[in-house]
């Protein structure tokens, strides 16, 4: 029988969605989708002391956002919830105490005082002790004396005496651990809370996961997962273990340090496709050069085999390249309503063609948050030195922009037509009259009409969607400039 593919995405609401949490989603969706199989959503709330307040909108939004609808999930249900974890509490014990039946767990009333000894004994000092198993030979009357009295105990998981434990992951490949290695850790503490070590094992069974997908940081606990399904009889599923994602060769990417979540990229004008795209990169290739890929077709295309265990590392100049790139090839009017309200907000109050100045810039941004800067001088004409006017390629100096303005000025306050091509005619007419080259008589006006040393479109465009009195004004401003 052919299982559906089952995967899950298990975010702690933290309030922002980190680079490598996002990553791990897609690669989730991807796993899921590329094989018509189900995309799971399950918040993982019990950390009461990291919960903030609207941090679960922060993971409905992403996914929105993104496109990676989930089929199952808090706020569309099916049929594994309740998926939220805090909502589940009352699942676990039972399923602890089965393991105490099977003799793979056992009851620990060892107080907070004899365990901050044994790290205290422990000979390197260390935050971390493995617990001695003190309470693992207590005889089962003993254990049901302190149960009956009330006394506080957690549920520890019973690691192998001796012998390994081996598991598969797809992206690290073969790894054996000594189980002497191996702590009993806590399955259910003393206030009868599962530990996520124990709880995501069991909701993962009872979800029917059938890929668990997360950073490598869990690769160290997941010989104890894998014992804890052993000792249910249950079918561990496939793991994926990620690298990190890195800023630099020797750093995570960490919030706290700074490093961008996905809504601080949006913030900046980067798209979301964009960023999606170069998420599937890190760490996933196609196995050809290929880099522009729609969720659809990463959709089709993605396959596990292409995942690397070498860390990548977050490029935003690379990022910023491929949101150019999208924004280039957008669809006109699509760009158009991702660009007008930052061009309505940066152009408030002038009357210009908001349609005609998006279509300069579209090929020529990186990120949405380029517009405001680079579209200021068709509000105001920015303060400039004469010497933007000098441009080696252009072949122009001072004296060539002052003769060059002056021949234009005649020539444009005579035009009756005002549009691209009528300038265009008109100034290439004249440059033809002075005999000198296109970009002596070009340069000086697009310098003029713009302050700017480059700028969106050239003169014709500018002197466009200027009109003509304010082109001849700024004009006249620079040949004043020029003659001091
Ligand atoms: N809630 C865990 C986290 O956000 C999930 C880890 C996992 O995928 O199991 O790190």
């Amino acid at each position: 029988m052919n299982m559906e593919i089952r995967t899950r995405f298990a975010p702690s609401p933290t309030g922002y969605m980190h680079i490598g949490n996002l990553r791990t989603a897609l690669y989730e969706y991807l796993i899921a989708k590329s094989q018509g199989g189900k995309f799971i959503l399950r918040i993982e709330d019990t950390d009461q002391e990291r919960l903030v307040e609207g941090a679960t909108d922060v993971i409905y939004n992403t996914l929105r956002m993104t496109g990676l609808h989930h089929d199952e999930g808090p706020d569309i249900g099916g049929d594994y919830g309740p998926y939220i974890q805090s909502e589940r509490m009352g699942m676990y014990m039972d399923y602890a105490k089965e393991l105490v039946e099977k003799g793979q767990a056992y009851y620990c009333f060892c107080t907070k005082e004899r365990l901050e000894s044994l790290k205290e004994s422990n000979a390197e000092g260390a935050a971390f002790a493995k617990y001695d198993r003190h309470c693992l030979h207590l005889s089962p009357e003993e254990v049901q004396a302190k149960l009956d009295a009330g006394v506080p105990y957690v549920i520890r998981q019973k690691m192998p005496d001796s012998g390994t434990t081996t598991f598969t992951d797809v992206v690290y490949g073969e790894i054996t651990v000594d189980n002497a290695e191996l702590d009993d850790q806590i399955l259910m503490k003393a206030d009868s809370f599962p530990t996520y070590n124990f709880a995501n094992v069991v909701d993962d069974h009872l979800m029917c996961i059938t890929h668990v997908v997360r950073g490598s940081e869990y690769l160290s606990s997941t010989p104890k997962y894998n014992l804890l399904y052993e000792a249910f009889g249950w079918e561990p599923p496939v793991y994926v273990h990620l690298p990190a994602v890195m800023r630099d060769a020797h750093h995570k990417l960490s919030k706290r340090h700074g490093d961008k979540s996905f809504e601080d990229l949006i913030n900046e004008g980067y798209l979301v496709d964009a960023i999606v795209n170069y998420i599937a990169l890190l760490g996933w290739s196609p196995g050809d050069t290929r880099e522009i890929f729609t969720l659809k077709e990463l959709e089709e295309c993605f396959d596990i085999s292409g995942l690397s265990k070498s860390p990548s590392i977050f490029d935003i100049k690379k990022l910023t390249w491929m949101n150019g790139e999208y924004m280039k090839n957008m669809d006109f009017e699509k760009f158009y309503a991702l660009a007008e309200p930052k061009l309505t907000e940066a152009l408030d109050g002038t009357g210009l063609d908001l349609k005609k100045i998006a279509e300069l810039l579209q090929k020529r941004l990186e990120t949405l948050n380029d517009i405001p800067g680079l579209v200021a001088f068709f509000k105001e004409l920015p303060e400039y030195g004469t010497e933007l006017y000098t441009h080696k390629k252009m072949k122009t100096n001072d004296e060539i922009a002052l003769s060059s303005l002056k021949a234009a000025l005649p020539v444009l306050e005579g035009l009756e037509d005002w549009n691209t091509q009528s300038i265009h005619d008109a100034l290439m007419a004249l440059v033809g009259e002075l005999g000198i080259k296109n970009g002596q008589l070009l340069w000086p006006v697009r310098t003029a009409l713009s302050g700017e040393p480059t700028s969106p479109g050239g003169a014709m465009e500018l002197a466009d969607i200027l009109g003509k009195e304010e082109s001849l004004r700024r004009i006249r401003v620079g040949i004043e400039k020029l003659e001091k």
